[in-house]
């Protein structure tokens, strides 16, 4: 063989680029991601999305999806390109922007996420170092960061030490991972028909994604049991003791409880204590599902908000919710780390020996999970919290909490609104209810639909609708959530708020200007003083 010929043969647009050409490419891509993450609010908050996000008549935004989508097909590249401007220039001026601009301060809507540089960064090296971290001895180091991390989660939460869990894509896939060892851990020994009995509560509330969980596990639909809630939308105690109560008698095999720790539409915070006595008593696995709201456990106000969530058998957080983190980090915990080694006990003859783990950080995570190759996600959460400490996270939530509290203050201070659901933590729902005109229970959703509108059109905020079961019950959510949105955001927001309920009070009702115009606030921000944090 010849080496040399080899080794001089002309260079194709390399797989591997020298040190040079990998320090000008991170530099030219780093102008753009400066340009996105140091001005976050440039971008329209809806970009061209607000019509879609309303399902109004007009298509004119949907049709111009289409187009854009449909503008980016084209054949497998035989060659690539070498203008890597004019690529990234597509990317970041022309597709990107095309978006609900989810790291906007504005962006009240769905559950915001964020969007943290540091964990980018933390994607970057990973991705750079590329090692096997799922077993503990191929990259030791590395597998007990990601370990650490996950521990941290656990003593937030007040596991104790035998827990540990892992981190996933976001909450679903943790939602289902946890309730397959719950699954397993009820009926593994009992004849495989037993599960078409098992049964499971959750709230009327309770994210989609339990419900999914539990098809994908192949349990019957009617088995999943929605407990209605009570005016403040936290599941009713009594009839889901009721229920289970009724259930049992039946010959039903109650085996888990799932309570909410803030739900997806208003935060609301189930009864955790309560619902953790129940789960022991009837013996059920007890899930909660703090996707949203757990990491308010880093507040003092959190703290005894979230009372009881210490007694779950498993927890779902979202770091890319309230830890800030850009979208795809959920995370599982669980209070014994065994249900998940059991849930998970499966090897191949080319896998190498378990380590015989002595601490939760020698944990071969591939062993609690349905994965087995991923990305070293664990790193996302350590380096932003190596990098800045705890501090800024928890006065962050701090701030979220003591903003949506003064939101709703105004909110319900403004003439002809009702707050449909106070903030329990950083989310709250408004509706319009102008009980002179009237109306029926359609043209008061249709009036609030007009008012979500306005408020979106005039492009500061971006809220969206909580929808309730029946007609009549359309209201307005706004979840305050990211670290970008400040009382700056908020100020304009209920200044857009009040000026767009003018606007449909007398667009819709014809209502005269004087009745529309709606008084003046003061603006200024109560400042909050720490020691008042700590007692409210
Ligand atoms: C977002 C959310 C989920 C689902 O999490 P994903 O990360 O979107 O898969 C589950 N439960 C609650 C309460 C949520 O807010």
């Amino acid at each position: 063989m010849n080496f040399v010929a080899q080794a001089t043969s002309p260079p194709s647009p390399s797989l591997q680029p020298t040190a040079a050409e990998m320090y000008e490419l991170v530099n030219t891509v780093m102008k753009y991601i400066v340009s996105v993450q140091a001005n976050p609010d440039q971008l329209p908050l809806a970009g061209s999305g607000y019509q879609w996000l309303h399902q109004r008549d007009r298509h004119s935004d949907t049709e111009a999806a289409i187009a854009l989508a449909r503008s980016l097909q084209e054949p497998l590249p035989e060659q690539g390109t070498t203008n890597v401007e004019a690529l990234l220039q597509d990317l970041f001026e022309q597709l990107a922007p095309h978006s609900l601009n989810t790291n906007g301060g504005g962006y009240l809507g769905f559950i915001p996420s964020g969007g943290l540089f540091h964990a980018a960064l933390a994607d970057f090296i990973a991705l750079s170092l590329n090692r096997y971290v799922p077993i503990f001895m191929a990259a030791p180091g590395l597998a007990a960061i990601e370990a650490q991390a996950v521990q941290w989660l656990c003593n937030l939460m007040d596991l104790p030490a035998t827990a540990g869990g892992l981190f996933t894509s976001g909450g679903s896939i943790a939602t289902l991972t946890a309730l397959h060892a719950a699954r397993q851990q009820h009926f593994a020994d009992q004849p495989p028909t037993a599960w078409l009995q098992g049964t499971v509560y959750v709230s009327e509330q309770a994210h989609y994604c339990l419900e999914k969980g539990l098809a994908i596990c192949g349990l019957p639909r009617q088995n999943l049991r929605q407990i209605p809630v009570d005016d403040q939308f936290r599941l009713r105690l009594d009839i889901l003791e009721a229920t289970l109560q009724q259930d049992i008698a039946a010959g039903y095999q109650p085996f888990l409880i799932a309570a909410n720790a803030g739900t997806t539409n208003t935060g609301a915070i189930d009864n955790l204590l309560e619902m953790g006595r129940l789960a022991r008593t009837y013996r059920t696995w007890f899930h909660v599902d703090a996707a949203y709201g757990g990491f308010f456990k880093l507040t003092q106000r959190g703290q005894r908000l979230l009372r009881g969530i210490e007694q779950a058998d498993s927890i779902v957080l979202d770091p890319h919710k309230s830890l800030f983190l850009p979208y795809g980090t959920g995370a599982l915990l669980v209070r014994d780390r065994t249900s998940l080694q059991r849930a998970f006990d499966f090897t191949g003859s080319y896998m190498p020996a378990r380590s015989q783990e002595t601490s939760p950080l020698e944990e071969d995570m591939l062993y609690l999970s349905p994965e087995l190759t991923r990305d070293f996600r664990g790193l996302r959460l350590w380096l932003p919290l190596k990098l800045l400490g705890v501090q800024p996270f928890r006065s962050q939530l701090d701030d979220k909490l003591d903003l949506a509290r003064w939101a709703a203050t105004q909110l319900s201070n403004m003439p002809h609104m009702q707050l449909v659901a106070e903030p329990q933590l950083s989310i709250l729902a408004f509706k319009l209810q102008p009980d002179a005109a009237k109306l029926t229970a359609q043209d008061l959703d249709d009036l609030n639909r007009a008012l979500l509108d306005a408020i979106n059109e005039r492009g500061n905020i971006l809220l969206t609708p909580f929808k309730g079961q029946q007609p009549g019950e359309f209201a307005i959510r706004m979840a305050i959530l990211s670290f970008r949105t400040t009382a700056v955001n908020l100020q304009q927001g209920l200044k857009d708020i009040q000026q767009a309920a003018s606007q449909v009070l007398h667009t819709r009702l014809g209502w005269e200007e004087s009745l529309c115009t709606l008084q003046e606030f003061t603006w200024e921000m109560p400042a909050i003083a720490s020691n008042q944090r700590e007692a409210a």
